[in-house]
Order: structure tokens, then sequence, then C-alpha cells
């Protein structure tokens, strides 16, 4: 286990953005590819008026998880759609989509904070061009297994025999946690998976270390039971994923095996074979 302090601060669109994932010292951790970590950031009413103008990906899964505030998007494929708290969009970008995201007009209107983690999940080779598609999963359908002061909501994959709503193309395990000082809860990363304990808020004790806020714990090819502690209250992301044994290029929107591939992807991007997206 190696703990990670989050490193890079930059702005992607209206969001002020953490990047846990890669960092200087991971390189991505497959099956995960990225961490971005917006807010928490408080807005006034009327004062956020600004999106991420429409931007294309392939060759993986873009997932977004809204701890608070509210989303929207829209999409190449036609599809429109709103994100409130505690909700996730789990999308596969695969072949291709042109996509738009930003706060939802509502948001923008009443105000209020805004707290959400992007993840980049890798798409096996055989995956990569499937057709794009999205998995939006609310609050209310994602099972939450409350114990010891934990609250583990399984969005993917499976803990203390409940099952998570959202379908992978490979073994992938995706809990929000939220504790309150004092509690206690043991999650299991199989043997030759690779791990992550992202630490929003607040401070968890794991083997005698302390994960603070903004920390990240990564723990590579290790299967183990990670038992903690919380210090305090605060939030956690949990993910744990088979590692996808296979060469990763990638180039901004674009994660793919090779690099002639990426010259595919941009080509295609160019000459309008993604879709189109006015907005
Ligand atoms: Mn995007």
């Amino acid at each position: 286990m190696k703990i990670h302090s989050e490193l890079q601060h930059f702005n992607v669109g209206p969001f002020k953005v953490k990047q846990p994932l890669p960092n200087s010292l991971v390189n991505g951790l497959s099956p995960f590819l990225l961490l971005h970590h917006a807010g928490p950031s408080f807005h006034a009413p009327g004062s956020i008026n600004t999106r991420l103008s429409p931007h294309p990906h392939r060759g993986f899964e873009p997932v977004t998880f809204l701890f608070s505030g509210g989303l929207h998007h829209k999409d190449s494929t036609g599809a429109e759609g709103w994100l409130y708290s505690g909700d996730v969009q789990w999308m596969t970008a695969g072949r291709g989509i042109i996509h738009s995201e930003g706060p939802s007009e509502a948001f923008a209107e009443t105000g209020g904070t805004m707290e959400l983690i992007q993840l980049w999940v890798n798409l096996p080779r055989n995956h990569k061009m499937s057709a794009p598609r999205y998995q939006d999963l609310k609050a209310d359908k994602i099972p939450v297994v409350t114990a010891n002061g934990f609250s583990t909501k399984v969005v993917a994959g499976n803990y203390a025999s409940v099952a998570g709503p959202a379908e992978t193309f490979t073994p992938i395990d995706a809990f929000m946690v939220e504790f309150k000082a004092g509690g206690a809860a043991a999650y299991t990363i199989p043997q030759f998976f690779n791990g992550i304990i992202y630490v929003l808020n607040g401070s968890v004790l794991l083997d005698g270390s302390k994960i603070d806020g903004l920390e990240m714990a990564v723990f590579e090819g290790t299967g183990r039971t990670i038992e903690l502690e919380a210090l305090s209250d605060g939030k956690l992301l949990f993910l744990s994923g088979a590692p996808i044994e296979e060469p990763v290029v990638s180039y901004g929107p674009f994660v793919m095996n090779y690099q002639g591939e990426i010259k595919q992807a941009m080509l295609d991007y160019e000459t309008g074979k993604m879709g189109k997206l006015d907005f």
C-alpha cells in the first residue's frame, strides 16, 4: 500500500479540479486511468454560467459520481439528462461520442455546493469500439450497506452480498462511502486486482497509517482485506478492478492500444464519424 497526496490542480471548464490519478508516481492503475475531483465548491445563485464545451471520447468509460450539486449532459447520440446529488453516470464512450457537461440550469439558478469525481475506466481491446451508451444510475437505485458508522453505496460489483447496478466490461467494485468518527469497515481487494481508496474529506486509519482528505492509497496487484477506522466524519471512494493486460496509448480524450488507433480516432472525430453536437 502506498499513500499519495494529491499533486495537481487545474481548471476544466467551470470546475476547479484536483487530479490524484495519474500523478508523478503512478501512471494509471489498470483498469483505472484517471481520477478528477471537483469541489466541494460553493456557488451563489446565478453565479455559475459556464460548461464544458462539446468534446469527444473513445476507447474507455468516463464515470461521474455526483456527491453534491446538479449536472446536465447532452451528447451526439441525441441523449440528454440530469444528475442530482448521489447519482452516478456510467458512460461507455466505446467507438466514439461527443458530449458536453456542466451545471444544470436549476443548480445554476439556486446555487449550492458542487462536488463530483470523474473516473476514467479503461475498456478491454475487444470492447473499445462498442456502441456508446450510458447507464444513468439514480441515487435511489444504488443500494446502501450501513454498519458500524460506515455507509457504503454499492455502485458496481459487490459488497456484503449486495450487488451494485452498474454493468461493467471487466470485474470492478466501485463504492461511494460515507463514514462517521469512530466507525470501522472492511473492504476486500481480490488477488491480482488493483485498488484505490481516495479520501474526499475526513481521515481514516489503515495499517497504522493515516489517510487524510485529498490523499489516495493505492494497492497494486495485492489481494487483501483493508480494515479502515474512521478518525473523523468524511467521505471516500473505494475502487478495485481486474487489471487489463494490454498496451495503453492515450492522447487527450482517446485511450487506445496503439498509436495508429489514436490517429484514426482523431481522423474519425474530425470527419464527423463520432457524430455531431451543437451546443
Ligand atoms: Mn467528457
